[in-house]
């Protein structure tokens, strides 16, 4: 046994990691279903695995990976989230020691995490769920990493993974975020954020090409310069990389090409369910992942499409131009400080529902590299869990106040603006709406506890004394206390 770690696994995600440990140092065993990609990533990349000190250990059957790795054996499997995994566990397990670690790298529902962890448990082992994000190029040169599992593992495990992530300022982005399901947890609301922060880039363009009246090109330069400020992030980035890019056989711009149906794999779907189970309401993450859905139900976009014709163009609002981008920059910035607050929201009841101990603080922290939706402005939600690690919600923080108080009379106009015009902005409205269903002095929840009273005898509270009340709505309507 040679290698002090082992991966199983090698499409685009695992055989990235594995060159990626490789490089930076480690013997990693090597293995995949089908034998070629083991031996087409050794003989690709053994050069280069040794000139950062490592080396590619590669095996056909599980069982000469298996014991290939020294113990207590760390092994990683990136495979195909569900069933997939679960076979390969499966396969692992009779050929593994009491103390070895296996580690689900993929994106398994933290449900199936628990699962695990329990069944390895049993047999003597440990198990990991860890997220990692960072697509293919995360994989091969940083990802963020959020590692689940005992704090045994992680003992074995964090090392390796803090030399292969992500680095901001000296600190890697990798973190041992809680026991058993607490990593793949995390890493499915980073997953639905994702999802908040795209469909709200996507409203952005929309806007500014339909009611700004900007071509693709011109909406890539407002986002590189966006960019450049407190929305300075990768998506910012690659918003502007892809709306500048044209297609070479029509010439016509890339996103004009490009099938109108938005896909999923699943993530943020979970996400949503999680959050209508714990009762937090992540309103922009949810609406995305609705918006996905909508996209994709072609006939029904026909059929409204068709009927509603004479109605379905656009209506013209005029605007001025410049300053409407910079409206509808407020006004991302401000639902992207909501999206975040809700996903940290959603972790926070996550943690208090399953016993997880999860610094909030670290998690934006290693967030800010390698991740999908690394960002400048996750150093301001770090600081602002440094300075009150028990927040009531990020949007109260100085900082985020500041932007939401500066930005919500351009938020305002810009939700008016689109609903006038006839743009579907789904995000940016039901973003608005949440602020504005935080702040209001009083909601009309105590209308809705009437009318549940009224027909199911459900009882409410009053203003003015404690106590639960029902009204005899079909009698002499005198108030009795229940
Ligand atoms: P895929 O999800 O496409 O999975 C392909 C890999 O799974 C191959 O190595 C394949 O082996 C193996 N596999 C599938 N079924 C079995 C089985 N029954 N037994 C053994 N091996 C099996 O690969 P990705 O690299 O895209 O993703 C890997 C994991 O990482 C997934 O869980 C994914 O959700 C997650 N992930 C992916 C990201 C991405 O950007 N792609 C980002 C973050 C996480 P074979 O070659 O023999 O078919």
């Amino acid at each position: 046994a040679t290698a002090t770690i082992g991966l199983t696994g090698l499409a685009v995600m695992g055989r990235n990691l594995a060159r990626n440990i490789a490089r930076n140092g480690h013997t990693i065993a090597v293995h995949n279903r089908t034998a070629a990609k083991m031996t087409a990533l050794v003989e690709e990349f053994s050069d280069e695995a040794r000139e950062g000190g490592g080396e590619l250990v590669g095996s056909e059957s599980l069982e000469d990976f298996v014991a290939s790795i020294q113990q207590p054996r760390t092994i990683l499997v990136m495979v195909k989230a569900g069933e997939p995994t679960d076979a390969v566990i499966d396969e692992l397990v009779p050929l593994l020691d009491e103390g070895d670690i296996v580690v689900d790298a993929g994106n398994a529902h933290f449900t199936d995490t628990l699962r695990r962890q329990q069944a390895l448990e049993e047999k003597g082992l440990h198990f990991v769920g860890m997220g990692v994000s960072g697509g293919e190029e995360g994989a091969l040169n940083g990802p963020s990493i959020m590692v689940g599992g005992s704090e045994h593992a992680y003992e074995n495990l964090g090392p390796v993974m803090e030399s292969i992530a992500a680095v901001v300022d000296g600190t890697p982005c990798s973190t041992h975020v809680g026991p058993d399901g607490a990593g793949h947890f995390v890493k499915m609301v980073h997953n639905g954020i994702e999802y908040a922060d795209m469909q709200l880039i996507a409203e952005s363009f929309d806007l500014l090409r339909t009611v700004g009246g900007l071509e693709p090109a011109e909406i890539a330069d407002v986002f590189d310069e966006w960019n450049r400020g407190d929305l300075e992030s990768f998506l910012i980035e690659m918003t502007a990389d892809v709306l500048r890019h044209t297609d070479a056989e029509t010439g016509k711009p890339f996103v004009d090409v490009v099938l109108d149906q938005a896909e999923q794999k699943g993530t943020g779907r979970w996400t949503v369910q999680s959050a209508l189970d714990l009762g937090v309401p992540i309103t922009g993450i949810a609406e995305a992942t609705f918006a996905r859905s909508l996209s994709g139900h072609a006939e029904q976009r026909a059929a409204a499409r068709e009927m509603f014709s004479t109605t379905s163009e656009e209506h013209t609002v005029e605007v001025d131009r410049d300053v409407f981008v910079d409206q509808v920059r407020a006004a991302l910035y401000a639902s992207k400080v909501v999206a975040y607050a809700q996903g940290f929201d959603q972790i926070a009841a996550g943690a208090e529902e399953h016993g997880w101990d999860i610094d909030l603080g670290s998690i934006a922290t290693i967030w800010r590299g390698g991740c999908i939706i690394r960002a400048q402005f996750l150093d301001r939600i770090k600081e602002a869990y440094a300075e009150e690690p028990d927040l009531t919600t990020l949007l109260t923080t100085p900082y985020f106040a500041d932007a939401v108080k500066d930005g919500v009379d351009a938020w305002r106009d810009v939700v008016a603006t689109a609903a006038q015009a006839g743009v579907p902005i789904p995000a940016f409205a039901s973003s608005l709406s949440y602020f504005d269903g935080l702040r209001r002095g009083r909601l009309p929840a105590a209308l809705i506890q009437g009318l549940r009273d009224n027909f199911g005898a459900h009882t409410y509270q009053r203003v003015d004394r404690d106590g639960s009340f029902h009204t005899t709505w079909a009698g002499d309507r005198t108030e009795q206390e229940a």
